[in-house]
């Protein structure tokens, strides 16, 4: 596929990634478009912004959490001043569970940050495999201000 992705110099100066930018895995594409088809609305404003998307590693732990580099003519997606835009949980192929957060600033996509959320998954570990994705809901408690509980979205993958 011969489409050239051309990377601004001025922008990428700006990034302190540990890698160059590249173009998504068909995992991590595969991923957020999961995402995007199952979160809210919020997250599915984003969905265009899929197109010559770059990622880079912006962790060095181990995790396959990636900076994201959109193209410079999106359309912006929903930005209502809070950066996380989607909240899930999954299983990665070792079992281990996983959260994953995608980030945005002024309606572009910023981030996805995967993060290990039961302690198993340490070192390097990988993303979660799209059929054990639920999306994480907020439920605010009294006694446990910090608590989350995910439920299992209806449409699984096809
Ligand atoms: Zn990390």
């Amino acid at each position: 596929m011969g489409k050239e992705i051309r990377a601004t110099p001025s922008l990428g100066a700006k990034i302190q990634d540990e890698e160059q930018l590249r173009p998504l895995t068909n995992d991590e594409a595969e991923l957020l478009r999961w995402m995007f088809d199952h979160g809210s609305d919020d997250p599915r404003t984003f969905r265009s912004q899929l197109e010559n998307i770059q990622a880079a590693r912006c962790c060095s732990c181990g995790c396959p959490s990636i900076h994201l580099e959109v193209a410079k003519d999106v359309q912006p997606g929903a930005d209502r001043g809070e950066k996380v835009v989607g909240d899930f949980a999954g299983k990665t192929a070792q079992g281990e569970l996983v959260g994953i957060l995608l980030f945005q600033e002024k309606g572009k996509l910023t981030e996805l940050e995967v993060y290990s959320m039961d302690g198993l998954a340490e070192g390097a570990f990988g993303l979660p495999d799209l059929g054990s994705m639920s999306v994480l809901e907020w439920v605010p408690s009294p006694t446990n201000p910090g608590f989350k509980v995910p439920f299992k979205s209806p449409g699984s993958p096809a």
